[in-house]
């Protein structure tokens, strides 16, 4: 009834249930990915005996690879749950850096922005 409106509504900062959602599927998603990654490495013990040179190179390119990956999931992971927590204290989608709001539309494309693009451009630019 009346309050379907309130329990959909945006909060103080502009945020809905379809963020909160989007946010909790992603982390969802990268954890999954680094489960996976945990039991391909147990898999991995099982040597067959008879490596290559040229099949070690394959898989330690293949290992690095993975490695890069898994690194990238758990960043992920971990700016993900920063986000939910930001959420929760009411500072989501407020750069870190200048204090502004960061836009609906770069929040809907990564959710779990901690910088206004002004200010990200400038990290980017510093680390460049
Ligand atoms: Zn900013």
């Amino acid at each position: 009834m009346g309050d379907d409106r309130d329990r959909n509504g945006a909060d103080a900062n502009g945020h809905d249930a379809d963020q909160v959602e989007r946010l909790a599927k992603l982390k969802e998603q990268a954890e999954d990915a680094l489960a996976r990654y945990d039991l391909a490495e147990g898999a991995e013990d099982r040597g067959d005996g008879h490596h290559h040179p040229a099949e070690v190179a394959t898989d330690m390119d293949e290992r690095e690879r993975e490695l890069h990956e898994q690194l990238r999931w758990r960043e992920r992971a971990e700016a993900l749950a920063a986000a939910e927590q930001a959420m929760s204290e009411g500072t989501y989608g407020i750069c870190v850096d200048c204090g502004g709001e960061i836009p609906a539309g770069r929040l809907k494309i990564k959710p779990d922005a901690t910088r206004c693009v002004e200010c990200q451009r400038l990290v980017e630019q510093g680390r460049g």
